[in-house]
């Protein structure tokens, strides 16, 4: 384990808002816990509120080296049933990124932890040249075997040329990273000038996240950065990004899927809906969620300062 200073400011003043709910002896290679459709809700790190600037994070938590053994470890099999609800999403996510970037016209973007790529596909059937990373070797390979260009490795890794994408998207991707900072400022160096990156995470400031409290599911060990609206624009603007536009954006999910969900969270509960749902066809039907508590940012790299201010 380890304690970090704040990502967003470096202060080490922090404020402990939720205790933590994880027995000492137990460890990351526990990799149930890093899937994306991870069950494991109520159970995460003690997490604190930055006193200077306001960012929640977990700390202390797992060391660097631990979560990426953890992540190129992940298997997922319950993410291929899900993949009628992702489609969609991925589908409605695209219309307001080509209203800001323009359309694909063969222009390259990038999908950081791109998964088993399903947005990729979506992205190329729209005439992007697509590419994607993800460190999980179980779903790059996934991604390959349906013929789509991923990297496996991070970003940190992958040694990408400067400069060299007109979209990079992260989609669920920046609060599981152990350094989000750095690693928008390397998204920042691949992005071209006028280039767009767009992110979706979760917002510990939004109405259903005050409500739920300590209840609020997306409380995991998997997630280590809770953002808010303001902090990740905070962010994006340090590592000189202008933010176009942030809001909140829901998703699309198979009621069978909803009902694995529901039996995670209340146990014994859920059994009889699940079972509901799996008797009849009910299971593959998809519906829209927005519970106002995830949002997307999309953001532009400007020219450097010194060439805005002398009118290049
Ligand atoms: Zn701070």
């Amino acid at each position: 384990m380890e304690y970090v200073a704040c990502n967003l400011c470096g202060s080490n003043r922090t404020k402990l808002i939720f205790p933590s709910t994880i027995p000492d002896r137990s460890h990351p290679q526990d990799m149930e816990a890093y899937r994306c459709t991870s069950s494991g809700y109520g159970r995460h790190h003690a997490i604190v509120r930055c006193c200077d600037c306001g960012l929640i994070y977990s700390n202390p938590r797992w060391d660097d080296s631990e979560l990426i053994d953890s992540y190129e470890a992940v298997q997922d099999p319950l993410y291929l049933q899900e993949r009628g609800g992702r489609v969609l999403t991925f589908e409605r996510h695209l219309r307001p990124l080509e209203k800001l970037a323009g359309p694909a016209d063969g222009r390259q973007l990038l999908d950081v932890g791109c998964y088993i790529g399903v947005f990729l596909e979506i992205a190329a059937q729209h005439g992007w040249d697509a590419w994607g990373i993800e460190p999980s070797q179980w779903a790059a390979g996934q991604a390959r075997r349906n013929g789509l260009n991923v990297i496996h490795g991070t970003l940190a890794t992958a040694n990408l040329p400067n400069e060299s994408f007109d979209v990079v998207t992260m989609w669920d991707v920046i609060e599981h990273l152990s350094d989000p900072m750095a690693e928008i400022r390397r998204v920042h160096r691949i992005l071209k000038v006028g280039g767009l990156v767009v992110i979706h995470t979760m917002d510990i400031d939004s109405l259903f996240s005050r409500i739920m409290g300590r209840k609020w599911p997306w409380l995991m060990e998997m997630h280590i950065y809770y953002f808010s609206q303001r902090t990740m624009a905070e962010m994006l603007r340090k590592a000189g990004l202008q933010v176009l536009w942030s809001g909140p954006h829901g998703r699309f999910q198979t009621l069978g899927y909803l009902g694995t969900r529901f039996t995670a969270l209340f146990g014994r509960l859920g059994r009889p809906v699940e079972w509901l749902l799996n008797a009849t066809s009910l299971r593959q039907m998809t519906v829209p969620i927005n519970l106002g508590d995830l949002f997307t940012v999309y953001a532009r790299k400007q020219l450097p300062e010194s060439s805005r201010l002398s009118g290049r």
